[in-house]
């Protein structure tokens, strides 16, 4: 489903800062990285797609229908957000299981289901395993499964790599990449890593100051002199 952003502004309370008059059209199934300096309105762009902060002007329209009234867990969308956090009293299974939960899939589907998304990420092993018990690479990936859990029409991901090595952050990419397409899901990933852009995204959105300065495809902005 395609997610467009018209006229999107939102400015903190007792502030000046947030996001002004973003216009933006993301096809269905299009993955378009959001870069730009810290504080240039990244993150308030994805939190009010997500619905985690409300009260903006302009429409937020996905699939059609106006998000500005919908409850977060009415949105299918699923969140990787760095501070959006794994619970560490339960265990990976009950992790990826817990938007289901909220949704009141039954206890058999909910633990069906996410059996198979920990298998998606390559941990299905790890079940029954405590948080603490895993690696960063590893937390990402329940993260990750959580989010597709609730089969997301949406993906919004938040510096979902940083935390993690080199050589790790390269293979979960491509991963991420491979599990977007097979979903479908309309995804927007917010990097401060150019190279990270350029290579997984279908467009690049470039913020500055709470505006949208520029939207481009990878190979435009390789050509850019
Ligand atoms: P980015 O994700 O690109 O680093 P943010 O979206 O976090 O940027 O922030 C955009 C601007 O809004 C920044 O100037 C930031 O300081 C400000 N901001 C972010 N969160 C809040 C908040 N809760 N209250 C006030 N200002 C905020
Ligand atoms: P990021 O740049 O990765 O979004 P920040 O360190 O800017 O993270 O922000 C961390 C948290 O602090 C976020 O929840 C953000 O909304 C909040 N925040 C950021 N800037 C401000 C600000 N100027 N005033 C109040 N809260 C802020």
């Amino acid at each position: 489903m395609s997610l467009v952003l018209d006229n999107v502004s939102y400015r903190y309370p007792g502030s000046t800062h947030g996001l002004h008059e973003v216009s933006l059209d993301v096809r269905a199934g299009e993955l378009v990285a959001v870069i730009g300096p810290s504080g240039s309105g990244k993150s308030t762009l994805l939190k009010l797609v997500s619905g985690l902060t409300t009260g903006h002007t302009g429409r937020i329209v996905f699939g059609g229908q106006d998000m500005s009234a919908m409850p977060v867990h009415q949105r299918r969308m699923g969140m990787v957000f760095q501070n959006y956090a794994l619970f560490p009293h339960l265990s990976v299974l009950d992790n990826v299981a817990y938007g289901l939960k909220l949704r009141k899939v039954p206890v058999a589907e909910r633990h069906r289901r996410a059996q198979e998304l920990l298998g998606i990420v390559g941990l299905s092993g790890y079940a029954q395993r405590g948080i603490g018990q895993l690696s960063g690479g590893q937390q990402q990936r329940v993260a990750l499964a959580r989010a597709l859990a609730i089969d997301p029409q949406a993906l919004l991901l938040d510096e979902p790599l940083s935390a993690l090595d080199a050589s790790v952050r390269g293979h979960l990419r491509d991963e991420i990449r491979a599990i977007q397409q097979r979903f479908g899901a309309t995804t927007l990933l917010v990097t401060h890593d150019q190279e990270e852009a350029l290579v997984m995204a279908d467009r690049v959105a470039m913020l500055k100051d709470g505006r949208l300065l520029q939207i481009a495809t990878p190979r435009e902005l390789y050509e850019q002199p």
